[in-house]
C-alpha cells in the first residue's frame, strides 16, 4: 500500500497576533472534519494547546528529557478536543540556551520513534513563532519538517514586518527543500481599509490570503472558558469561518516562494498607506473606511 503523505503545516506570526488561537481552531475544525490531527506547539511558552484541553497544561518534550534521559515519546502525546494529539515542544529556562535547538530536539524524539505513522496521522501542525530573526525558529522551514507555512497577520505594521521577515526566510531556504508559503490568513481583520492593507501587502509579496478572519469576542469568550471557538460556540459566525479556513487549507496543495520588500520597499510602503489612511480619516475617500 502506498504510504500516506501527512500534511505537514507551519504557522508563523508576531508573538501575540493570534497564532494559537487560530491554530487550535483550524485543528479542532481538521478533527471534526474526521482527519487526524496533531498540535504540536513550538513556542516555549508552551500554551499553544490550552483551548483544546480545556485550559490545561501539559508537560513539555524537554522537560520530559531533562529529567529523564530515555523518554518515551507517547509520554510527551495528550489528548485534546475529539481526540487531537497535543504536544508542546517547550523551551529552555529563560535566558539560557537555544529554543530553535529545543524544537529540533522535540521533533527528532517523536520522528525516531515512528510516532507520526504509528498515530496514522493525517496532520501535523506546528504552531511556531514570531520573526525568524533567530536562526532556530527557522527548524520547522530549513529542516524539511514542514511543508507549507502560513503565516497570521494584522494589518498592523509590525505583523506585517514579521510576516516580511518569515518570507525572507522561506526564500533564503526555498532552493534547498525548504517550506514553502501557503498563504496569509488574515487576523483581527474589522473594516474595510484593514482588508485593503493585507491585500496590498500579498499582491506585493505574490503571495495570497487564505481567510480574513474578523476579530470577535466569540473567541474572547471561548478562551476565557478554556476552549477553542469550535468547540464553545460551534454554531458562532466566527465558528463558520475557521470551518472555511480548515477546508481552504485541506484543499490546498501548491506552496510558493513569497517575494519580500527590502526595508527600503517596505517603509515606502508603509508610508503610502499612512498617506492613504489620512485620507480616508478626513473623508476625503469614503468607501475604504467602512467597517466590516
Ligand atoms: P499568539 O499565539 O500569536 O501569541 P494567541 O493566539 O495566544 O497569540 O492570541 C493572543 C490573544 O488574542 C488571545 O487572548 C486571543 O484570544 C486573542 N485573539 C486572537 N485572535 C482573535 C480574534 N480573531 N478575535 C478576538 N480575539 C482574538
Ligand atoms: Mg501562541
Amino acid at each position: 500500500m502506498a504510504k500516506k503523505e501527512i500534511k505537514q503545516i507551519a504557522i508563523y506570526g508576531k508573538g501575540g497576533i493570534g497564532k494559537s488561537t487560530t491554530t487550535s481552531n483550524l485543528s479542532a475544525a481538521l478533527s471534526d472534519m474526521g482527519y487526524k490531527v496533531m498540535q504540536f506547539g513550538c513556542d516555549p511558552k508552551a500554551d499553544s494547546t490550552n483551548t483544546l484541553r480545556d485550559g490545561s497544561y501539559i508537560p513539555t518534550v524537554l522537560e520530559l528529557l531533562r529529567d529523564k534521559s530515555k523518554v518515551d515519546a507517547r509520554d510527551a502525546i495528550f489528548e485534546g478536543y475529539n481526540g487531537i494529539y497535543c504536544v508542546e515542544a517547550g523551551g529552555p529556562a529563560p535566558g539560557v540556551g537555544c529554543a530553535g535547538r529545543g524544537i529540533i530536539t522535540a521533533v527528532q524524539l517523536l520522528k525516531q520513534q515512528n510516532v507520526f505513522e504509528d498515530l496514522d496521522l493525517d496532520y501535523v501542525i506546528y504552531d511556531v513563532l514570531g520573526d525568524v530573526v533567530c536562526g532556530g525558529f527557522a527548524v520547522p522551514i530549513r529542516e524539511g519538517i514542514a511543508k507549507h507555512v502560513f503565516t497570521v497577520s494584522s494589518s498592523d505594521f509590525m505583523a506585517i514586518y514579521a510576516a516580511n521577515n518569515l518570507f525572507k526566510g522561506i526564500q533564503k531556504y526555498s532552493n534547498s527543500g525548504g517550506a514553502l508559503l501557503g498563504g496569509v490568513i488574515a487576523n483581527s481583520i474589522t473594516s474595510e481599509y484593514q482588508r485593503s492593507i493585507i491585500d496590498d501587502f500579498v499582491a506585493r509579496t505574490k503571495t495570497q490570503v487564505m481567510q480574513y478572519v474578523p476579530r470577535s469576542i466569540t473567541v474572547t469568550q471561548s478562551e476565557l472558558s478554556g476552549k477553542t471557538t469550535i468547540e464553545a460556540a460551534p454554531h458562532s459566525e466566527q465558528a463558520k469561518v475557521y470551518r472555511e479556513l480548515a477546508k481552504r487549507v485541506d484543499a490546498h496543495t501548491e506552496s510558493v516562494t513569497p517575494s519580500p520588500l527590502d526595508a527600503q520597499e517596505l517603509r515606502s510602503w508603509a508610508a503610502e498607506w499612512a498617506d492613504q489612511i489620512l485620507a480616508i480619516e478626513s473623508g476625503e475617500v469614503k468607501d475604504a473606511a467602512q467597517a466590516i
